[in-house]
């Protein structure tokens, strides 16, 4: 087989779950001097970030900011409500849900993970059946990941509520919504969540380096009643602060406020209905596409059901040296990155070879899609993968709608 020659040079797309591709008017944005951190714009422009993103969050209640990845939220968020010894219990349904278990033993918890695979979401009945047992009321949250980004899972967190409320059970419900906010509907008031832990660098669109965590007034009241909490996490001065420096117990993540405000007003310019709307149709594109590949030949979308599909990520099994084949040829070819896959292999496999993950949250439109589609079908097509037909057909008529 010959080699083409390469279509790489342009504009590369970058089409991994997180980091996602950054706008320009983000990098633009950020592009300035270093402004005064202790009076001015950027203590103003502070301000008023936090209720907007207390918008995207879908809650009335406190924000946090944190100078930090995930990982970094998922420990700020347990260090304010979970002592040494206290009992946690993890829904785990792919890999983030046994990396925010980890942290929580990290911590000094007592950790019980609630496994329910790698093919489907968490079970809220099952959680119930074991919040029932504990008579007592020893576990002090529950954790769960609203999508977990290693298996593309989406799970029911408001049916979560649903069941603990029916259980009778005090615990706190706190979710990780990293890959999911600003991409998949997300509502932590309505839907009776406590406390919420997200980044920036994926819905939100801002290169890595910012963390959020949401909390209400049950959550703030854990918080209180701690017998210490680290100073560095403490969320108590962050979402309440005295002097600006508070906000960020140091100095502040100047440029990355920039970038943050601008990502804001994007959102917002679009409204959270309209970004949730355009990413269910660019999802629904993507899993036609897949859908029909799947026809014939070794290609299958992780989760089968799509009632339980998230719209930011999708994790692709194809069997090995498929995957990895495939994720060189685009990015060597076509300047297209996919994402490896993480956690979990092909059936019958060990190792990531045989699974690819595809990023579609936050700064992505149709022709996108569209492109990157086009270019796994070329992928395919070049590397004598056998696949069904008609996958761009299917997905080109979604885009249509
Ligand atoms: C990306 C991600 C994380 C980890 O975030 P980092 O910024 O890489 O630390 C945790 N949970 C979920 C669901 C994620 O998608």
């Amino acid at each position: 087989m010959s080699d083409p020659v390469s279509t790489a040079s342009g504009r590369a797309y970058l089409a991994i779950p997180g980091p996602s591709v950054v706008p320009d008017a983000v990098l633009q944005a950020m592009h300035r001097p270093s402004p005064n951190i202790y009076g001015g714009e950027l203590v103003e422009m502070t301000h008023g970030i936090i209720p907007d993103l207390a918008r995207v969050a879908r809650t009335r209640h406190h924000t946090a900011i944190y100078i930090g990845n995930g990982h970094a939220t998922w420990e700020a968020a347990l260090s304010n409500v979970i002592a040494p010894g206290d009992a946690v219990l993890v829904l785990t349904t792919g890999l983030f849900g046994h990396g925010w278990a980890g942290m929580a033993e990290g911590i000094g918890a007592e950790v019980e993970i609630l496994e329910f695979g790698d093919k489907g979401p968490f079970d809220p009945a099952r959680v119930a059946e074991r919040l029932q047992a504990d008579s007592a009321h020893r576990i002090k949250a529950v954790l769960a990941v609203h999508v977990d980004t290693s298996t593309s899972v989406r799970n029911d967190i408001a049916g979560l509520r649903a069941a603990m409320d029916a259980a009778g059970h005090p615990a706190l419900l706190m979710a990780d919504c990293i890959a999911s906010l600003g991409c998949d509907r997300f509502e932590m008031d309505d839907w009776g969540v406590d406390v919420m832990v997200t980044g920036c660098q994926k819905g939100l669109m801002v290169p890595a380096g910012l963390g959020f965590v949401f909390f209400n007034d049950k959550a703030a009241q854990v918080r209180a009643a701690m017998p210490r909490v680290s100073r560095y996490w403490d969320w108590a001065p962050r979402s309440d602060p005295e002097e600006f420096y508070q906000y960020f117990n140091g100095t502040a993540p100047t440029h990355h406020l920039y970038g943050l405000r601008a990502a804001l007003d994007m959102i917002h310019d679009e409204g959270i209905e309209n970004v949730w709307a355009r990413h269910d149709r660019l999802a629904r594109a993507i899993w036609a596409a897949c859908e029909a590949w799947s026809t014939d030949g070794p290609l299958r979308l992780n989760i089968a059901d799509r009632d339980h599909r998230s719209r930011a990520v999708s994790t692709i099994l194809i069997g090995s040296p498929h995957g990895t084949a495939l994720r060189d040829w685009t990015e060597r070819h076509l300047g297209l990155t996919l994402g490896i896959g993480l956690g979990l292999s092909a059936p019958g496999e060990t190792g990531r070879d045989g699974v690819f993950r595809l990023g579609h949250m936050g700064h992505v439109n149709g022709q996108m899609v569209l492109g990157l589609l086009g270019g796994i079908e070329t992928g395919l097509t070049a590397l004598g993968i056998p696949h069904g037909a008609g996958a761009l057909e299917a997905a080109t008529a979604v885009i249509a709608g």
